[in-house]
């Protein structure tokens, strides 16, 4: 079984486009938030996730687009442009971004944006969050986005470890738990611009990353078109 696992797309359809033609045929698409915000695409990137009748979360940037009070916590430029993405997105996308819930049971795995015992807001980056997250979690496994940097915590015999997955890299996690991170899609921070997602086999309990380039150039002219911040159409260059 091939599932291909998305995160923080961030409005960017070329960046999407260019990972679900990477994955190839796959069985299911899952996602972890923040389907929305910062890029110029936020009706593209729904209608896509739709038409491959993606499942997955909500993230602080969704919660966001709908109203929500989250706005209140961002920084000058992604509030710009989540005042642009509230007045752009269909009624359509709003609807499509309300079915989301914060968690979703898949199996022995559990999916949420931030963190399972803060669904919304907690960046797992260290480990003492991946310890109390695998606390929180009532599954063996977890799948997290949020940080836009890819990653995965071990939990085995009381031991945490954490990979930094390069291109390519597999992990097995049969005998421990994991709480696996596929990267951001629509806007990477981990200094490598290439759009980042993880096929995953439950079955066989195997992750592998890969990292798919694309056309910046395009998705930075649409960002000067629609006027969002020149420095978020800039940071994609980088990747941070
Ligand atoms: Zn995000």
């Amino acid at each position: 079984m091939r599932i291909a696992v998305l995160s923080d797309v961030h409005s960017n359809l070329i960046a999407l486009d260019a990972v679900l033609a990477h994955a190839g045929p796959v069985d299911e698409v899952w996602h972890l938030g923040d389907i929305v915000g910062y890029g110029p695409d936020p009706d593209g990137v729904v209608a896509r996730l739709a038409e491959v009748t993606a499942v997955g979360v909500r993230g602080n940037h969704d919660a966001a687009a709908l109203g929500g009070a989250e706005i209140e916590h961002f920084n000058p430029e992604a509030r710009a442009a989540m005042e642009w993405t509230r007045g752009a997105i269909s009624d359509d996308t709003r609807a499509w971004l309300a079915t989301l819930p914060e968690r979703r049971m898949e199996g022995d795995m559990t999916l949420v944006h931030g963190s399972p015992r803060d669904p919304i807001w907690e960046y797992l980056t260290t480990a003492s969050a991946a310890r109390g997250s695998f606390a929180a979690l009532t599954t063996a496994h977890g799948l997290n986005g949020h940080t836009h940097v890819p990653a995965a915590f071990t939990l085995e015999a009381d031991r945490i470890s954490l990979l930094q997955p390069r291109d390519g890299e597999s992990l097995s996690f049969t005998g421990t738990r994991t709480l696996l991170n596929p990267g951001s899609v629509g806007q990477p921070r981990d200094g490598d611009p290439a759009a980042s997602y993880l096929i995953l086999d439950p079955e066989r309990q195997v992750a592998t990353w890969h990292r798919v380039p694309y056309d910046i150039g395009t998705v930075q002219a649409a960002m000067r078109e629609v006027g969002l911040p020149p420095r978020l159409a800039a940071r994609l260059n980088h990747g941070r």
